[in-house]
């Protein structure tokens, strides 16, 4: 077992995603940074990355960090014009937006890389996957890709723990730390990408837009090139989930994918060629939970960012710009001057967290139900919602999260709407739906 001893002034950062990555440049003012990051060698492919979309939160970040960051993302990234969300063949929505930027995950990630290992305060060290840590002695255990552990002294320096969705930090606090009872709801549902050829169109479908049926959860972006990335959702225990996470690229499978697309999302079908739907089986399937902290922070030791903290569920749209969000709040924290900026920014946050939370909670379940009176209440729920906007009440949440009200306000300002709305509605409209799917069963199937 290695011995490595951090410095009192030392910033320690687990995790080289996008928000390890940002907290390392946006905290480096106040001190030397180390960065440990599990993989051996970091490997940003676009193939086997995801669409994501940086909304003004995660655009203000990167201003932060350097201007030149967002003017590189702004230029190889594409101005969402819109979203069209499909119920069946028919369009439920059109969110004007022009304030979200398309671009994939590695993308994102390799710029905010670039600029971190270009940065002399900064010492990234890969190859550390973090197994364990321990508040009374505020050592951090690593493995080596050999099997080889690791020790570090962590017990002078502020740990910022950015290490995902299945964070080894977020586990190790549970034992230790009283009250620390996180909640963490696997998705139950999986997402995984087709990417179109170069240049390719399909008549009715912007390019300048994004698409999203909901029937099957099909989302189209348009990326770099006239690439457009296809991303399916395959519910665990639905038909068609065999089918969807298969590696089998096999002549029924790629004809069984295109009937998935021509049933659920026929507009799509001619974005695609037979090399799309077989490299498909070979792509990761990116799956996730949605995580709920009772707090963040270990007094002024350690402090949870990102998916660690509160990962949510790709529809919301706020994965990484939560997260980025957080690195800017706590580089605020930092630079007040206060003796207790990480307990600071706890107290901040956790609303905002919270409110977040319990959005991205009830996305998750909209997504994974196969129960077609719960779907039903959600598309009644954002009509009403959209009407009312229209005449003139509170924008509706897809509006001020990613429309033409977005901004960068409190997310507990954002859903308090949206909260009051399923309180007093989702009940009453969920009862009917349900009396109103359950007769339409009963007239196709006719008990005997
Ligand atoms: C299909 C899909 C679509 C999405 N779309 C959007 C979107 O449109 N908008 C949006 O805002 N978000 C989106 N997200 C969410 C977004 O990708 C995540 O919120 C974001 O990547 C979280 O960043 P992070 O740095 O916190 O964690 P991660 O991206 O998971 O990075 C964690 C890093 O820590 C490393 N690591 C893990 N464990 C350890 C360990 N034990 N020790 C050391 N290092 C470790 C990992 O190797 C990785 O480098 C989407 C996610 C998916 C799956």
């Amino acid at each position: 077992m290695a011995g490595i001893r951090g410095g009192s002034d030392h910033l320690i950062v687990i995790g080289a995603g996008p928000v390890g990555l940002a907290a390392a440049l946006l905290t480096a003012a106040h001190g030397p940074v180390t960065l440990y990051e599990a993989a051996d060698e970091i490997v940003l492919s676009e193939e086997n990355s995801y669409p994501i979309g940086v909304n003004l939160r995660g655009q203000e970040a990167l201003r932060r960090i350097d201007p030149a960051l967002l003017a590189r993302l702004t230029e190889q990234g594409e101005m969402i014009a819109a979203w069209n969300i499909y119920a069946g063949r028919r369009r439920v929505a059109h969110l004007i937006s022009g304030n979200v930027i398309g671009t994939t995950r590695a993308f994102l990630t390799r710029i905010l890389l670039d600029a971190a290992t270009a940065d002399p305060r900064i010492t990234l060290v890969t190859g550390h996957r973090l197994i364990g840590l321990n508040t009374t002695s505020r050592q951090l255990t690593f493995r080596r890709p050999g099997g080889e552990e690791a020790t570090v002294d962590a017990s002078g320096a502020r740990v910022l723990a950015a290490d995902g969705v299945w964070s080894a930090a977020r586990r190790s606090l549970v034992d230790q730390v009283p009250g620390f009872t996180p909640t963490v709801d696997d998705w139950g549902v999986q997402f995984r990408v087709l990417f179109s050829p170069p240049d390719a169109s399909a008549a009715g479908l912007d390019p300048a837009e994004h698409h999203i049926f909901t029937d099957k959860g099909i989302y189209t972006a348009t990326l770099d090139g006239g690439v457009w990335g296809v991303s399916l959702t395959a519910v665990r225990g639905a038909a068609d989930e065999e089918l969807l996470t298969s590696t089998d690229a096999s002549d029924t499978h790629v004809a069984a994918l295109q009937r998935h697309l021509q049933t659920y999302a026929p507009k799509v079908v001619p974005l695609l060629d037979a090399d799309a739907y077989r490299a498909f089986f070979g792509r990761a399937a990116f799956s996730g939970a949605v995580v709920r902290c009772p707090f963040v922070h270990v007094g002024e030791w350690l402090v949870l960012l990102g998916d660690a903290a509160h990962s949510v569920i790709p529809p919301t749209g706020e994965g990484v710009n939560s997260g980025l969000e957080d690195c800017c709040v706590l580089a605020d924290h930092l630079d007040s001057g206060s003796a207790t900026p990480l307990t600071d920014y706890n107290a901040a946050r956790l609303p905002d967290l919270a409110a977040l939370g319990e959005y991205a909670w009830q996305l998750m379940e909209n997504t994974r139900t196969t129960d077609p009176a719960r779907r039903a209440t959600t598309i009644i729920l954002r009509i009403l919602a959209t009407i009312a906007s229209r005449l003139g009440g509170p924008p509706t949440v897809e509006e001020r999260l990613f429309g033409a009200h977005a901004g960068r306000d409190p997310y507990r300002e954002v859903f308090a709407d949206w909260i009051a709305q399923r309180e007093r509605l989702h009940s009453p409209i969920h009862r009917v739906a349900r009396l109103f799917v359950r007769g339409r069963e009963a007239r196709v199937t006719p008990s005997e």
